[in-house]
């Protein structure tokens, strides 16, 4: 029995990564990482142990494979792809046989001793993107250790077999669970792990349905039975609601969704400024799964397809056509559009298990992005050369990371010359005249743009990266997240510098950083005449419909007045005012 205590309303704040208002009784689930008891075998057994995993290996195959043809069309496809290099990583069940075999450990407990290593090493990354990819390695190898434990059992999971409305609460949801789980019953997500680029937000995203993730602990706190509501705009979790919450929420709903009518007829529309001046309006992906949603939300194109989801392992390295292929769905995926594909960008925080031997002192100083493909070059021209095949498919550019000089840019072209040359040399199709475009994301590249502008098609900014450089404020540091400032004085004279320099030269300039989707930065991008915003695709409506309220001229002299501001905060209080004289409705 509870006390009255516990059955008070609790409101929870996480992070929302799916907008949209839930309300229902909570399902938790539950399926947890077990640990198979240690015991040792016989010289004899290593064989059988062997036999075993592969055994185990091929039955979750099987089931992946299952899986994914189970999805209708090629949605979250991509997902199961990487689980599939995940389960096939050589390293991994190299070292699992060598443990059989050395040691004399059963094979379950030798493929969980690997696997838990592998995720620690995940999980001490400090970028919330690849520690992320942590829970796709747990999802394959909980399969596994289900296989190996109860051969020839189906391997479903407990969110498969949800049969009422709810919302889904689990310490974190795994992708098959996300896939596999009733998608009519489900009205929203809510989990203690997690981030905007979990899986859980990506399918909630691409379900549009609510979700929060990063709620910590909460899981001690439901009972059976209980009710919540989710709030995917504010990031609240609201466990047994009062009827006052109940009735401010019904509130809420209601002018919801009147200002999602209004916006749905933005969908099928161009962006365009009150006075006619069009901008591009493109999305940020980071898998194809990703692309439905793009379109849902009338995105025009892709303007930064992220790839590190294939460098999580070392086989998919030097798998140009499994690349090709990949970037070929999402260039035909994105048509009559385009996409404009980032080539790796690792290192710094976004350490990738395989590749470093020695911690870096200063890794977000250190080698990332241009500078490990550069140091690669064979590798790096298999994703260019793959890139190239997937431009004759469709509208598809390529970007290079983490510029800081000139001459990074110029090996980067030179590196794809050669690519083509060896595509011409076998005959393979590709589109000769494919632009690339530099990321302006390092003070000392913005600051130099003219010069980068001589040499390359078009810009993006990267803002994320680029007011880490210019504040020096480490961008995943808590401690330091209020000196993280996207409407600095000094960002906003970069991006000027940035954007002015590509007029000059004739080519165009985008924003790709999160602060592209900001509105209270609009009225300053369109001031500053940029000529495209790649956006995460729940704000594209959103700024589509802001920009349609905007006059240039009047933004021009917007930018001319902020120009005169100081800091920070009198920039951000000018640009909400701003912004609620012209879209109140979308702040809520
Ligand atoms: C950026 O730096 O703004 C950006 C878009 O790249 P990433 O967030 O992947 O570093
Ligand atoms: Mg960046």
């Amino acid at each position: 029995m509870s006390s009255s205590s516990t059955r008070k309303e609790l409101r929870l704040q996480g992070i929302g990564v799916s907008p949209g208002i839930a309300r229902g009784i909570v399902l938790l689930s539950g399926d947890s990482f077990e640990e198979p008891e240690s015991r040792s075998i016989t010289a004899d057994e290593v064989e059988a142990e062997h036999f075993r995993l592969k055994e185990a290996i091929l039955a979750t195959r099987e089931q992946i494979v299952a899986l994914q043809s189970e999805i209708e069309g090629a949605d979250h496809a991509g997902i199961f792809d990487a689980h599939l290099l995940v389960l096939e990583d050589q390293a991994v069940i190299e070292e699992v046989k060598r443990l059989v075999a050395s040691d004399l450990k059963t094979v379950d407990r030798a493929y969980f001793e690997v696997i838990e290593r592998y995720l620690d090493s995940l999980r001490r990354i400090t970028d919330p993107y690849l520690q992320e990819r942590a829970i796709d390695v747990e999802d394959v190898a909980r399969r596994v250790l289900r296989n190996l434990r109860y051969p020839g059992d189906d391997g479903k999971s407990s969110a498969a077999k949800i049969d009422e409305p709810c919302i889904l609460a689990a310490h974190d949801l795994t992708p098959s669970d996300t896939v596999s789980l009733n998608r009519e019953q489900v009205l929203g997500f809510a989990t203690e792990a997690g981030s905007p680029t979990s899986h859980t937000a990506i399918m909630a995203r691409s379900l549009n349905i609510p979700a929060v993730v990063a709620l910590h602990q909460f899981t001690d706190a439901l009972e059976p039975g209980d009710e919540a509501l989710l709030d995917g705009y504010h990031g609240l979790f609201i466990i047994r609601p009062s009827e006052e919450t109940i009735r401010e929420y019904e509130k809420f709903q209601a002018q919801e969704s009147e200002v999602l009518s209004d916006l749905a007829k933005f969908r099928g529309a161009d962006t365009v400024t009150a006075d006619g001046q069009k901008i591009i309006l493109s999305a940020n992906i980071e898998f194809t799964d990703e692309l439905t949603q793009v379109h849902e939300q009338g995105g025009e194109g892709v303007g930064l397809y992220r790839t590190e989801f294939f460098y999580l392992n070392e086989i998919a390295l030097r798998a140009e056509d499994q690349q090709a292929e990949n970037y070929t769905t999402v260039a035909k995926g994105v048509s009559p559009h385009g996409v404009i594909i980032r080539t790796l960008d690792i290192g710094g925080d976004k350490l990738w298990p395989h590749a470093f031997d020695e911690p870096e002192p200063n890794p977000f100083l250190g080698w990332r992005g241009i500078r490990v493909s550069l140091s690669r070059p064979e590798e790096f021209k298999i994703q260019l050369r793959a890139i190239l095949r997937a431009s004759a498919h469709g509208k598809v550019r390529i970007m290079y990371p983490f510029l800081c000089n000139i001459d990074e840019l110029r090996q980067a072209n030179r590196l794809l010359d050669e690519s083509k040359c060896e595509l011409d040399a076998a005959g393979i199709p590709f589109d000769s005249e494919i632009e690339t475009g530099a990321m302006i994301e390092i003070p000392s590249a913005a600051l130099i743009a003219d010069h980068f502008a001589k040499e390359v098609d078009f810009f993006s900014i990267g803002t994320n990266d680029l007011i880490q450089y210019t504040t020096a404020v480490d961008r995943v540091n808590d401690r330091v997240a209020d000196l993280y400032q996207p409407m600095h004085p000094a960002i906003i004279e970069l991006i000027r510098i940035t954007i002015d320099s590509a007029h000059r030269h004739g080519i165009w300039c985008g924003i790709c950083g999160e602060a592209a989707g900001d509105l209270h930065m609009t009225p300053i991008f369109v001031g500053l005449g940029v000529d495209e915003l790649s956006v995460g695709s729940a704000q594209i409506l959103r700024v589509r419909k802001a920009i349609s309220t905007l006059e240039t001229n009047d933004c021009r002299a917007f930018v001319k007045e902020v120009a005169q501001l100081s800091d920070h905060d009198a920039i951000k209080a000018r640009c909400l005012e701003k912004a609620m004289a012209h879209y109140p409705e979308l702040f809520g």
